[in-house]
């Protein structure tokens, strides 16, 4: 009996060993009560994705706020389920190719499919049906959120293969950081000179400040915030509420048949790896304020559905006793991703769909529903 049980114990070692990452793609057999219907379509579709920002980060930058954030406007609120199909721990390319495409891959995965075989992105469907199309963000452009909406590629850490993806995708707008993988080349080529030839208006950070660039609506438009990583909101980057607003007014005069934008706010997520808790809320706030600027322009617009999501949770962050709105006590599990439930805010015509618990999947499905593509 002791000898049986020894070797059972041993084989489930042995499997154990020969499958470190054991696959959990298990969608949940549960239904919800009521599914929510379509009541009217969007033109455009602004998809925000505050990088890293579980509930904590969220409540952390309310009360550090004064008890108040932009985000509690939101009349839908819904949570996804933000696992990967090889770890319960999703990593951010993983998660973004769940919101861009709609299935579920391995960590790494950028716009390709468990079986490294490409997948169309949501950016791409807009394209093809004649929409404006544009990514904002605080990390570099070839990082792995919104490299996985115009990019595909079995690694994230293929940035200048990424660089050549993007420049080959004709997307209107790119507002972000990663300079130097477009001209610092293995390949020898200068694809910031290549964007200008293809009619973009291209400039950088050493040229001016976001806020003095002036944008013309005729041609396409890339500007680089810094060579590599942006800097953080505390050292002085600022670009992000002014872009999130510049790039709608953008692709709402570029777009024939509308627009879709995906802004994100990097570095809430860098602040948990760093478990640097007044890092989080000064990238939360910032990122609130570009969520402020975006509401802005779909009240004033009417056709805009805006989406307010994260890829997953950074830090196992917590507020502990002792804490105060104006002084937060903060505690840290990690210094990596937490696997847990996300919450979703969802404003604008087609807001309806985002109520309810569901996979990270579903939201590239509700937004391709909502579209009607
Ligand atoms: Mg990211
Ligand atoms: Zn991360």
């Amino acid at each position: 009996m002791k000898l049986s049980l020894n070797y059972a114990f041993f084989t489930i070692l042995l499997l154990a060993a020969c499958n470190p990452k054991p696959a959990v793609p298990i969608e949940s057999p549960i239904e919800p009560l009521i599914k929510p219907v379509l009541k009217e379509r969007p033109r455009n579709v602004i998809l925000m994705i505050g990088d890293g920002m579980g509930l904590t980060q969220i409540t952390a930058g309310m009360y550090r706020n004064g008890n108040k954030l932009h985000l509690e406007q939101f009349p839908i609120v819904g949570l996804h389920k933000p696992y990967s199909s090889n770890n319960l721990i999703s990593d951010s390319a993983a998660a973004a190719t769940a919101f861009a495409s709609g299935v579920k891959t391995y960590n790494g995965a950028i716009g390709v499919k468990r079986d490294s075989t490409p997948v169309e992105t949501i950016l791409e469907l807009a394209k093809a049906n004649k929409l404006a199309t544009g990514i904002v963000t605080t990390s570099t452009i070839v990082h792995a959120t919104p490299a996985a909406f115009v990019a595909h590629n079995v690694s994230r850490n293929n940035f200048q293969e990424i660089a050549l993806d993007i420049w080959g995708s004709d997307i209107d707008l790119i507002i972000g950081g990663g300079r130097k993988y477009f001209y610092k080349r293995k390949d020898g080529r200068n694809l910031i000179q290549e964007l200008k030839d293809k009619n973009y208006a291209v400039s950088d950070y050493n040229d001016q400040r976001f806020e003095e660039t002036v944008i013309d609506f005729d041609q396409k438009f890339a500007y680089f915030t810094a060579e590599t990583d942006p800097k953080t909101v505390r050292r002085g980057r600022d670009y992000l509420p002014a872009s999130a607003r510049a790039a709608a007014n953008f692709l709402d005069k570029r777009g024939e048949e509308g627009f879709f934008l995906m802004i994100e706010g990097a570095q809430i997520d860098w602040g948990g790896h760093a478990k640097n808790s007044e890092y989080i809320i000064t990238e939360m706030l910032d990122f609130d304020e570009a969520i402020g600027n975006v509401i802005k322009f779909a009240q004033e617009d009417g056709e805009t559905l805006v989406i307010v999501t994260a890829d997953h949770e950074t830090g196992g962050y917590s507020i502990n006793p002792g804490s105060t709105m104006e002084k937060i006590i903060p505690g840290f599990n990690t210094d990596y991703h937490t696997a847990t439930l996300i919450p979703v805010f969802a404003f604008g015509p087609g807001s309806e769909l985002f109520g309810g618990t569901y996979e990270n999947t579903a939201i590239y499905d509700k937004m391709k529903e909502a579209f009607g593509f």
